[in-house]
């Protein structure tokens, strides 16, 4: 009632035409750069990337084989969903991608040590892993890892055999590993990155570790790319803090999460290295390479924000963050303290895509706005802070970075924002897609409903809880879950005891 109630007020007060509204609709729709969004409405296109060709329909610019009814197709799917954790290793239990991660054993460090030039494609690598066997016994230790030749691998200091087959690397360590015991991996590699589209982003040719025109190199990871680039245990349940050690040739600049600690030049190359003490998923681990201009200030509240942009881009970029410092502090205001040790975002030659790689967001040349800048913030609380538990509930990251993104942009007019939000359910139900929000197919993970039907559905529960109980029950979730992962009942758990009763057949009817 409270729902039909406030639509008819905002109808009446403000009715809008199909035009208005379509320009609305575009006005929204241009936020979500992400993965290349086309919306259609009132008969009209809205195209809110340069990637998409104008007029095409989302089922044509992105490839969905689960839709298509031949036995090939099926074939190239991810197994279908079994998924109880494998002690042996060979997944970590998420029932959306089985074929992912280790629940045997938890990592806490991983030191990146890379030698990377744009000019030659090619990552020579050793990686070391410290960790902790969490299973009764480790027989093998699995990790997920995708091509590249292996020149040594050591546990504990010495030498152990493995198998590299079926994108796992496999230890077999000469005894046994006992339940809480540390270990300490040693990995060395090197080679051209395999390119293989990811069964959930179909419409990238490959993810991972990227080399462009022989200039700059970016990483793009999300949801499983980083086995493309360097070993882990390839998935959110696993959070390890990271330091980065980048030999690059002199000239040019090293990027990665966290802080630069030191530089150390010799004459032909430098030395990068980077720590983020605070954990971090696999996906949002990130190396820039470039040519960049670094720029350094704070928030108000004192939150170090520093950026390295890429020259040309300075001016557009000034602009889109000019309000950023302030944002930080609204958002920390909202949702608890910003959670890391500082901010900011690096420009790179990648079209179409950002990502909200931690403390140092990827973010595409042409895609420098306030829009896109502020998405990111965003995930640094909805993503970065707490995770996934499973990559079905991506609507718990990209629906609340999208709500969240429309809250800053009207936060000085909530009869706009509300407006803001009737265009965007508009949207939803005469453009959204048709499966349930808590569980896409894989092909669909990043898509139009995922992103403003996730919206929607935020705002229907702050609408149902009322703002006091929502914003109090958001900042519990931070406190609870931060540094962590949450699934969508931990989440429902929170935000029920928040408003004191049960949002079991809310929750189902928007998710299922
Ligand atoms: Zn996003």
């Amino acid at each position: 009632m409270k729902k039909q109630a406030f639509k008819d007020k905002v109808k009446k007060k403000n009715p809008q035409t199909c035009g208005e509204r379509s320009r609305t609709i575009t006005k929204m729709a241009q936020i979500f750069l992400i993965w290349g969004i086309l919306l259609v409405g009132c008969g009209q296109t809205a195209v809110p990337t340069a990637t998409p060709l104008p007029n095409t329909p989302v089922s044509q610019m992105e490839p969905t084989p689960t839709l298509i009814a031949s036995p090939t197709a099926v074939a190239t799917q991810p197994p279908p969903p079994t998924a109880t954790p494998q002690l042996d290793g060979l997944s970590i239990g998420d029932p959306y991608a089985p074929e992912l991660g280790n629940a045997g054993y938890d990592v806490t460090h991983y030191t990146l040590s890379l030698s990377l030039d744009p000019a030659v494609e090619n990552i020579d690598a050793t990686v070391e892993i410290r960790g902790v066997v969490t299973a009764p016994e480790l027989a093998t230790l699995s990790l997920d890892f995708v091509g590249f030749t292996i020149a040594e691998t050591l546990l504990d200091g010495q030498p152990v055999t493995f198998t590299h087959k079926d994108d796992k690397l496999i230890l077999f360590p000469a005894q046994p590993l006992p339940q809480n015991s540390p270990f300490a991996l040693s990995i060395s590699y090197a080679g051209n990155p395999v390119e293989r589209p990811s069964p959930y982003v179909g419409f990238a040719a490959s993810l991972g570790m990227r080399f462009v025109n022989g200039q700059s190199i970016y990483v793009l990871s999300e949801p499983d790319g980083s086995r493309f680039w360097f070993p882990n245990n390839d998935h959110p349940r696993d959070k390890a803090t990271y330091r980065f050690e980048i030999t690059v040739p002199r000239g040019l600049t090293a990027v990665a999460n966290g802080r630069l600690i030191e530089q150390i030049n010799d004459e032909t190359s430098s030395t990068f290295i980077w720590e983020h003490n605070h954990l971090m998923a696999s996906y949002l681990a990130t190396v820039v390479v470039g040519d960049f201009e670094r720029l350094e200030s704070v928030s108000p509240d004192g939150v170090l924000l520093r950026h390295y942009v890429n020259d040309g881009a300075r001016e557009e970029f000034d602009r889109a963050i000019a309000d950023l410092g302030e944002a930080v502090d609204w958002m920390s205001d909202l949702f608890g303290p910003y959670p890391y040790e500082a901010f900011g975002y690096v420009t790179a030659d990648v079209s179409g895509v950002s990502l909200e790689t931690q403390t140092m967001v990827l973010l595409a040349n042409n895609m420098i706005g306030q829009r896109t800048t502020i998405h990111e913030l965003a995930h640094m609380w909805f993503g970065d802070w707490v995770s996934l538990d499973s990559w079905q509930q991506m609507w718990r990251n990209e629906g609340f970075a999208t709500y969240v993104q429309l809250m800053w942009e009207n936060r000085d007019d909530p009869e706009n924002f509300e407006l803001a939000m009737e265009a965007v359910r508009s949207a939803v139900e005469e453009n959204g897609e048709d499966f349930p929000l808590g569980n896409p197919p894989p092909a669909k993970l990043f898509s139009f409903n995922t992103y403003f039907g996730g919206a929607v559905f935020v705002h229907e529960l702050r609408q149902e809880m009322g703002d006091e109980a929502f914003f109090s029950g958001l900042k519990t979730y931070f406190a609870t879950y931060g540094d962590g992962t949450a699934s969508d009942d931990e989440f429902r758990a929170v935000m029920e005891t928040a408003v004191g009763r049960s949002l079991a057949d809310f929750f189902a009817e928007w998710l299922e």
